[in-house]
């Protein structure tokens, strides 16, 4: 039977460190597409289960407690790197587990719409140098994805916000997702949306602030991190997080609890206490704003609009913070943790020409300093910048240097990125050798660097006393991937077992009571012992009508006991 489908539907994914989220334009608006869980935030996190199917999400999730030798997580840090992730038997990069999530997405996307998706937009961070972008598309097309635009992680969140619909206008973004701090300043001057300006800590997110807390904790009990289990971290984790998201809502009581050693540990912490706590991590957020206002050439009072993306600035202490910094209340009424994703689907219907949005004509900056190697009569391996950190692109710029003695035959393009006077300590790019035909004189060259919106660096030397010229696009494939590793890596992912979606609710029940029998001991471990048997039990009859109220009533248990 033939189906009819919808025209291609407009797809936006935020692949974040912690979570990543789809979304889909519908109706005129951006929706967010529900996991098999029927939850918006899918952590981004892989495991191997004991048959060798692959889990992703929220059991995944549990797993890195229970079974870490088989689990990842935070593997977005590593993009461009070329680390490997051990699973059980199985290795994998940065890539790979990322495309492991876009497929579940994008299996998630499938269900939800009632058609196979293709074509999506992804947001990366916009410092993303050339070779993450390059991976991130990669891990696109292991997924069976076409990245037909990476979009910028904060342009994503001014776009779910509208902003781009106003006119002129100048927006500052304030991401603290997980595990990094993301600043950028954005213009608009329509149809254009600029990234002016950004800097970031890669270091600094959520996560710092619930480790912060756990060491107040252990200070104030007089414990030592060294003298408890892992497991019993892993709980002491979990009592803190939760702490934490519910601090805003807190009134009157601000305990915090965790159970060890058959003893009730308490602490009472309020917002002001955490604040002096955090006290070290707020002060770290200052320099890269600082520097990004100072790279754009403004001051706070400057930003027509501000906008907080991330879980952490659901935080009362640091919207305090973003106040007091800029003097204006920030656009919070959309969920900081979803709006990327929001946004993203509102870039992809730009992408489709959708009428209900004005066409809008994106540019980037290029994230870093880009130059080449030089030298004087004393000195060698000086950094000479052609295309500054924080230039709008596509951009395209000239610059002069000559050949250092007369009988010189060749000269050697040395292409670097980063921001210190000497190549050493920057990345070398790329590198070519143009040959020069002596003519008895210092001979002049010019060497043009062009970059454009896709990250693609063009080279242009040319050497005005012999007309010559020579170019190169520096695009490199992944990380020295050859043709037939990245065919490896398709092929292997191919091989994979998932999950299947329809089980997954069971799937995750099951990781999460064996998480809380880990973290447990005595009566409360040999009940959720008893829960663990029951539920296996009725798994084994395969019938969802018999399993789905047990699975509720047991949900509803571990959440009562904060598991
Ligand atoms: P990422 O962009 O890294 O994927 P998210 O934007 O999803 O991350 O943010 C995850 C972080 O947000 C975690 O550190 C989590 O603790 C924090 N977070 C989520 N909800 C809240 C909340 N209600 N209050 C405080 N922090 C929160
Ligand atoms: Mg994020």
């Amino acid at each position: 039977m033939l189906q009819q489908h919808d025209a291609t539907p407009a797809i936006g994914i935020d692949l974040g460190t912690t979570n990543s989220l789809i979304s889909v334009w519908q109706d005129g608006e951006s929706r967010l597409i529900p996991n098999a869980l029927n939850e918006f935030l899918t952590p981004s996190v892989v495991s191997i289960d004991e048959d060798g199917a692959i889990l992703v999400g929220r059991s995944a999730l549990s797993r890195l407690t229970t079974h870490p030798q088989k689990t990842a997580a935070l593997f977005k840090r590593y993009m461009g790197s070329k680390k490997k992730f051990k699973l059980d038997q199985q290795t994998f990069d940065a890539p790979e587990l990322s495309a492991i999530v876009l497929k579940s997405l994008k299996s998630d996307a499938e269900s939800f719409l009632g058609q196979p998706i293709r074509d999506v937009v992804i947001s990366v961070p916009a410092y993303f140098s050339d070779e993450q972008r390059k991976q991130t598309r990669f891990a696109a097309e292991l997924a069976g994805l076409n990245a037909v635009r990476l979009i910028n992680e904060p342009t994503a969140a001014s776009m779910a916000y509208g902003l781009h619909t106003q006119g002129v206008g100048r927006t500052l973004v304030f991401d603290l997702g997980g595990g990094t701090f993301d600043v950028t300043v954005l213009e608009y001057d329509l149809p254009l949306i600029e990234v002016h300006a950004s800097a970031g800590d890669n270091y600094l997110g959520g996560e710092d602030f619930t480790q912060a807390i756990m060491k107040a904790c252990l200070n104030e009990w007089q414990l030592n991190a060294s003298q408890i289990a892992p497991h019993d971290m892993a709980r002491l984790y979990d009592c803190v997080e939760q702490w934490k998201c519910q601090l805003n809502q807190q009134q009157g009581s601000h305990k915090l609890h965790w159970q060890w050693q058959d003893r009730q540990w308490e602490i009472e912490l309020d917002e002001r206490k955490a604040g002096e706590i955090w006290l070290p991590l707020l002060n770290r957020l200052r320099a890269p704003i600082e520097q990004v206002l100072h790279d754009a050439r403004l001051q706070p009072q400057q930003m027509d609009h501000l906008v907080l993306v991330g879980g952490a600035t659901k935080l009362n202490t640091i919207q305090k913070l973003v106040v007091k910094l800029f003097g204006q209340l920030p656009h919070q009424h959309l969920d900081p943790r979803t709006i990327v994703a929001l946004g993203a689907a509102v870039h992809a219907a730009c992408r489709l020409r959708d009428q209900n949005i004005d066409e809008v004509i994106l540019t980037d900056v290029c994230p870093y300093t880009l130059g080449i190697a030089t030298s004087n009569a004393d000195r060698h391996g000086i950094f000479s910048p052609i295309l500054e950190r924080n230039t709008v692109v596509p951009t395209s710029r000239v610059e002069s240097f000559t050949t250092t003695h007369v009988e010189q035959k060749a000269i050697r393009i040395a292409i670097y990125q980063g921001e210190s006077p000497h190549v050493d300590n920057n990345i070398l790019v790329d590198e070519f050798t143009v040959p020069v035909k002596p003519n008895g004189h210092i001979q002049s060259l010019d060497v043009r660097f062009s970059y454009d919106i896709n990250g693609l660096l063009e080279v242009d030397v040319h050497l005005p006393d012999s007309g010559d010229s020579f170019s190169k696009v520096i695009d490199h494939s992944p990380i020295g991937l050859s043709l037939e590793q990245r065919k490896q890596s398709q092929q292997r992912l191919q091989e994979l077992k998932v999950h299947p979606r329809d089980t997954l609710s069971n799937r995750t029940l099951q990781a999460r009571l064996e998480k809380a029998w880990a973290q447990s001991l005595g009566d409360e471990r040999m009940q959720i012992g008893l829960w663990l048997q029951e539920f296996e039990a009725v798994l084994v009859s395969q019938q969802e009508q018999k399993i789905q109220p047990i699975r509720l009533r047991l949900e509803r248990f571990l959440d009562e006991m904060s598991f």
